[in-house]
């Protein structure tokens, strides 16, 4: 039974059910209704192998949160569970935490990215994979400067980096201008299609016999002597099973609660436009450094997002971030302009943050036939087939691929 139809629930009934199991899931919304999985910018990225807790970020974070437009803010709050979160989050920005989690990230997106071929090529599911790398442009010389050291960093654990300048940069890419002084290209990334890739986890699952419930959401657990026996919806069912997998994004923390389980999250808003006919058309995604704007071509469509609201409602925009997206595009991307986005529909997404920037994967504490898998931040897409593929193993009895051990769900 996995609780959540978003991107890494279903990425665990899909390995699960291929393992041999029947598998159902249970999601709240419709299968229509857009979640934090089908929105986002659609890009794996063996690049991110630094985690959102870092030395310095606080300091940035700060400075930003004085600027309305700026890509980051904290929603003020009085709820005791932010300020323990911002707490837990301070201590893991230590240089030894962060030395310890780059590894580990490393190894889950290489895997994971290895996984995304194998569901393309050997198994045919089709989500508009392309392998060409991504770019992150940097607009100023002291922004490449320091991206330079990335790539020392990224190198040293095994990442394919290059720092390319202006020239180079529009050369790899002649379909789209840029104006910027220079990028790092990381040539193992790739882009694709979030929505596609969901639905054709469900088409697939639902053809090796799994089941999804829509509008079927989980309010009650029912756990004795270190099992959980049934969960319960709001339509008042219950469901029993032999295992259970707890995948519901930042809302993971409610169920934690019922499994007497802290899974401390925060949901990391953000927001993204998609231009359905674009002036130019990039054929490699990008970031936009400066600006922390994320440009992915998706077929013939451009997708623009962006933005970290730290305890953000979903669904609420804020006018003043999405102008700081749809501005900083014609600064790297002259051929365009800030009012090619108007009236176009904005999509928002609740990033499932950890205090420590690693997910939860693995088994619950105390409950030996209940897993958990949740808080992958702005990884969730990159790391789904592999979070899938590890929890299918532990569920199995298998030693997992990758160690998992820094991803304790019993950690805090
Ligand atoms: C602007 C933006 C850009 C991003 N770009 C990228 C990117 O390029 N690459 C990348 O790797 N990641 C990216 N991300 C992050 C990625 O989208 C998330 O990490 C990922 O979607 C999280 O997936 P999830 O399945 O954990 O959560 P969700 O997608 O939120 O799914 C959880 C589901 O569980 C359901 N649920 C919750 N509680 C219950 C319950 N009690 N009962 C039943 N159902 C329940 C919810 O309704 C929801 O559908 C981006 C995010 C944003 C906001």
């Amino acid at each position: 039974m996995v609780v959540g139809g978003g991107v890494i629930g279903l990425s665990c009934a899909y390995f699960l059910a291929r393992s041999g199991c029947e598998v159902t899931v249970l999601e709240e919304r419709v299968m229509e209704s857009p979640n934090c999985s089908t929105g986002n910018a659609g890009m794996v990225v063996p690049s991110h192998f630094i985690p959102l807790a870092t030395p310095g970020v606080i300091g940035q974070g700060l400075r930003w949160m004085l600027k309305p437009e700026s890509p980051f803010s904290i929603r003020p709050s009085a709820k005791l569970a932010l300020w323990r979160w911002a707490w837990q989050f301070y201590r893991a920005c230590s240089p030894s935490r962060v030395k310890a989690a780059k590894p580990i990230l490393r190894d889950l997106s290489l895997a994971s990215r290895t996984l995304f071929e194998r569901l393309a090529e050997e198994e045919g599911l089709e989500f508009q994979l392309v392998q060409r790398g991504l770019l992150a442009l940097c607009k100023k010389e002291e922004t490449l400067r320091h991206e330079s050291t990335v790539v020392d960093q990224g190198r040293v654990l095994g990442i394919d980096a290059e720092v390319l300048d202006s020239k180079a940069v529009n050369v790899l890419d002649p379909g789209v201008t840029m104006d910027v002084a220079g990028a790092v290209y990381f040539r193992q990334d790739c882009h694709l299609n979030p929505a596609a890739f969901r639905l054709e986890l469900i088409r697939r699952l639902e053809e090796m016999g799994g089941k999804v419930h829509w509008e079927s959401k989980v309010t009650g657990v029912e756990h004795a002597q270190g099992r959980v026996h049934s969960v319960s919806t709001a339509d008042g069912n219950a469901w029993h099973a032999d295992g259970f997998i707890m995948a519901g994004g930042v809302w993971t923390t409610t169920l934690g609660e019922q499994l007497g389980v802290s899974l401390p999250m925060q949901g990391g808003k953000g927001y993204s436009m998609t231009l359905t006919s674009p002036r130019q058309l990039p054929e490699i995604c990008s970031l936009l450094m400066e600006a922390r704007v994320a440009v992915t071509p998706m077929g013939g469509k451009l997708r623009i997002g962006g933005t970290m609201e730290i305890g953000g409602k979903e669904g609420v925009i804020n006018e003043a971030k999405v102008r700081g997206i749809t501005k900083s595009v014609p600064n790297y991307f002259p051929e365009f302009q800030a009012s090619d986005f108007e009236g176009q529909e904005t999509w928002t997404g609740l990033r499932p943050c950890t205090p420590d920037g690693l997910p939860y994967l693995g088994r619950c504490p105390g409950l030996a036939n209940t897993f958990i898998a949740a808080g992958h931040a702005m990884l969730g897409l990159s790391l789904s087939p592999i979070s899938g593929w590890l929890i299918c193993q532990m569920v199995n009895g298998e030693t997992p691929d990758v160690d998992v051990s820094l991803l304790d769900p019993g950690r805090y």
